[in-house]
């Protein structure tokens, strides 16, 4: 059962698509994904992940509602597994740790939009997607339902926006770090620390959530 609803945004129109549980066997991705993930909270040990979004950077939107007690959906842990699609996201570590304990896949490889910021954007602290998003690409994304209930069987129309506008400018925000980071010479550094990410969520998972294990003190 697919639901549709319709998302414009500075004149771009895009279609966004909600799936319960698995994402339909023709909708296919290649090369590039931008996800992002909602969940019923901010610790992937307690709280259960409710919904996956996709976008290819293109005019659709996919969105997969993981529903308590259901199948694994297949088709959709095959996307996040395979390692010749570069995923994109904002904050990749806590969406990995999430998707690795809920779904039991570990993605790879991982372009991370705050840490590009992050390593790209040093006359600034922030690094929130809103901020970035408005300062590179002068757009505006509300923040009205990110403390919504996501575990909702039925999620409402502005819960579904606001998840897709989640995903919306991941491509468009990655095309901006890259060429800053290459300005500063430090698009080598910020691909061995996305590289690194997986390993970053494994430590969250595995007890040392907090610890920089890097540093001299402890
Ligand atoms: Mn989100």
């Amino acid at each position: 059962m697919t639901r549709r609803l319709s998302l414009s945004s500075e004149g771009r129109a895009v279609s966004v698509y909600l799936h319960r549980q698995d994402l339909p066997e023709d909708v296919r991705f290649s090369g590039l994904v931008a996800i992002d993930t909602e969940a019923m909270g901010l610790d992937p040990q307690r709280d259960r992940l409710c919904l996956v979004q996709l976008s290819d950077g293109g005019d659709e939107i996919h969105l997969v509602q993981i529903l308590p007690g259901a199948a694994p959906p297949a088709r959709l842990i095959g996307l996040l597994a395979d390692p010749a699609l570069l995923k994109i996201l904002h904050f990749a570590r806590f969406d990995l740790a999430m998707i690795q304990r809920h779904l039991g896949v570990l993605m790879a490889p991982i372009y991370c939009t705050k840490v590009a910021s992050k390593l790209a954007r040093t006359y600034t602290d922030r690094h929130g997607l809103r901020d970035v998003v408005k300062e590179l690409l002068g757009r505006e994304v509300s923040k009205e339902q990110q403390s919504s209930d996501w575990g909702a069987d039925q999620l409402t129309d502005s819960q579904l926006l606001y998840a897709a506008a989640d995903v919306l400018h991941l491509h468009a925000l990655r095309e901006r770090l890259d060429a800053i980071l290459a300005r500063e010479g430090r698009t080598q550094l910020a691909q061995a620390c996305f590289d690194f990410l997986p390993t970053r969520a494994l430590l969250d998972l595995a007890g040392w959530p907090d610890m920089d294990i890097f540093a001299h003190t402890g």
